[in-house]
């Protein structure tokens, strides 16, 4: 088996070790031996090289390279992406990539910055005085919220698989945040997580995170994969599944590292 990986934006689009989540990725398939190819998606890259690809990740960013990404995704690389995550490719957009797939981000300074609309979100920084959103978070999956369509038609809830995932049934999800931008969600989409501690999507409503068909969006750096192995087995999970038109049961490695890094957090 083969999957390939889209990496958007490596070298604008990459902070607080977002970079581990491809690591992660990559390393967890070649465990399995699943051969992995990871595609890095730059500014010059044509947006065709994209369409191949099994899963996506795109990682944060600061607003000064958010302007700088910001035409490129709207006109040429979004589209693409929106096309592959309503067809069910999976994706994990991290932070500047999570207000990306909204409809716009409205910075601290400057104009708005359009986003490709792929989930139904939008994000505005409140100003100069506003409170940086940043620290370790922990939040709680909620598994009732996002109820996903398998291939087959069958309904299947993201909880439900992330706990089958996870040896000790734990649907826990923990990071660290950095962001002024407050995001708020759409009737179209539903939230990834309930925040236990730490601010999630705006600090008000509890949320963190968004899930739309096999996509993610979430603040969670860290990165996000390592301390949360079970998602990445959901992503690699995903992207076979759609690949090769029915589940594949994904091996089971060793965890113990990456669970201590995640109790460490807890
Ligand atoms: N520029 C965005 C904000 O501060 C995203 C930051 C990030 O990706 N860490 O809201």
């Amino acid at each position: 088996m083969k999957l390939s990986i889209a990496w958007l934006y490596p070298d604008l689009m990459s902070t607080y070790g977002d970079r581990g989540n491809i690591i992660v990725l990559t390393r967890r398939c070649q465990w399995r031996g699943i051969e992995t190819r990871a595609t890095q998606v730059t500014l010059e890259t044509p947006a065709r090289e994209l369409a191949h690809c099994d899963l996506i990740f795109m990682g944060g960013a600061q607003d000064r390279q958010q302007k700088l990404v910001g035409e490129d995704f709207l006109k040429r690389k979004g589209p693409v992406v929106k096309d592959m995550v309503e067809k069910g490719i999976p994706a994990l957009f991290v932070c500047a990539a999570y207000q990306f797939v909204g409809h716009y981000y409205k910075p601290y300074r400057g104009e708005k910055i359009a986003g490709a609309g792929i989930f139904d979100l939008y994000t505005e920084h409140p100003g100069d005085q506003a409170k940086r959103m940043i620290g370790n978070v922990v939040a709680e999956l909620i598994s009732s919220l996002s109820s996903r369509v398998r291939s087959d038609g069958d309904a299947i809830s993201f909880g439900e698989i992330a706990s089958s995932m996870t040896p000790r049934n734990d649907n826990t999800i923990v990071g660290f945040e950095n962001h002024g931008g407050r995001t708020y969600l759409g009737p179209k989409i539903k939230p990834l997580a309930k925040v236990i501690k730490g601010f999630g999507n705006n600090g008000e409503d509890g949320h963190e995170g968004a899930v739309y068909k096999n996509a993610i969006g979430s603040y969670f750096h860290g990165p996000l994969l390592p301390k949360n192995p079970y998602i990445a087995d959901w992503l690699i999970g995903k992207a076979l599944e759609v690949k090769y038109g029915k589940e594949i049961p994904l091996a089971e490695l060793d965890d113990t590292l990456e669970w201590q890094a995640h109790d460490s957090i807890l």
